[in-house]
């Protein structure tokens, strides 16, 4: 799909997070800018430590308190990005909503799913607490919760991992988001699953029309996912594109050595899966020139003085690197 033809949900312009610390202010983020579209899933991959999740945290408005945003975030055609928390809070859960890898960080352990549930209608869609009941019931069952009615009086200790991350899902739907934002939401998860919370997540995009965002580490994740994908690296996008662009066509130094340490189908199991040598980079000390230059094996004279920006590649996507 083309980003020219249509009008973006979210069109984030120029983002930079930057934290104050003790030995001064570390870039988290620096200038990112992605637009996505309804029904869309894109993917954000890398290391930890890339700065994937604190992009999306600014956007959400729940950077911790040394955490300052700029740039420009429009959803729908408004700006969101530093609101104040009481318009942030209309926004969030009704049209944004954000899950996580550990369910139990959202959920309150103290009250039963029900009434966790039940309160996000009655907050944010002024529902009676009969009419919230029935609603959460449905959606549970919309995401396949066995005997759901029995799980509603439940608290989320009485649940397995992978039920709680379904609540979650649950959760985050009641509201008909315009976004899912899910932050490595089956990291946690074995296998089987981690299948099945893709695939549900896949038929509640078919469904809703929701446009879901992956946060990731796990290329294998994207593959099964997502649409189009942005790859993150020293809290930058180093190269974004098409999936099958990514997978079968990737330029920057950095998404091949991603796809080199990940098993994949499609290749010989005799083929020897090869690590990046060396470690991400810290955010406070970034050496000057291009953040991947200590890792790559095509490193030249001028990655170690300019900082490569995003430029065309053959295959149409844009990729950071000295080699285009
Ligand atoms: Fe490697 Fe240079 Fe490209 Fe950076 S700019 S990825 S160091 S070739």
């Amino acid at each position: 799909m083309s980003e020219n033809m249509k009008t973006p949900i979210l069109s984030v312009v120029d983002l930079k997070t930057t934290f104050l610390t003790n030995d001064g202010p570390v870039e988290a983020v620096h200038n990112v800018s992605f637009d996505i579209f309804e029904s869309e899933v894109l993917g954000f991959v890398g290391e930890s430590g890339a700065g994937k999740s604190q992009v999306f945290m600014s956007i959400m408005g729940i950077l911790a308190s040394n955490g300052r945003a700029s740039g420009s975030a429009l959803f729908k055609g408004e700006e969101i990005l530093n609101l104040p928390l009481e318009k942030l809070n209309k926004i969030r859960g009704h049209h944004l909503s954000m899950i996580f890898q550990d369910p139990m960080t959202s959920l309150n352990p103290y009250l039963t799913i029900s009434k966790q549930m039940s309160e996000v209608l009655v907050y944010h869609k002024g529902l009676s607490w009969s009419d919230a009941e029935k609603k959460s019931l449905e959606m549970l069952d919309c995401v396949k919760i066995p005997e759901a009615k029995m799980r509603l009086k439940s608290y989320p200790h009485e649940l397995s991992g992978g039920m709680r991350q379904r609540v979650m899902i649950a959760m985050s739907l009641l509201c008909e988001p315009d976004i899912l934002i899910a932050d490595e939401p089956t990291t946690a998860l074995d296998v089987t699953v981690q299948a099945q919370i893709l695939d549900l997540m896949l038929e509640l995009k078919k469904d809703f029309k929701t446009a879901i965002i992956m946060i990731t580490h796990d290329l294998g994740v994207v593959a099964q996912i997502c649409d189009r994908v942005h790859v993150m690296y020293g809290g930058r996008i180093v190269e974004k594109g098409d999936v099958n662009d990514i997978f079968y066509n990737p330029f920057h130094p950095y998404t091949q050595g991603l796809l080199n340490s990940t098993p994949r189908m499609d290749q010989n199991v005799q083929e020897s899966l090869v690590a990046i040598p060396g470690n991400p980079p810290s955010l406070g000390q970034l050496s000057k020139g291009c953040s991947f230059q200590d890792r790559c094996d095509f490193c030249m004279p001028k990655c170690l003085e300019e900082r490569p920006d995003l430029k065309i590649t053959t295959s149409g996507g844009l990729a950071a690197c000295h080699l285009i």
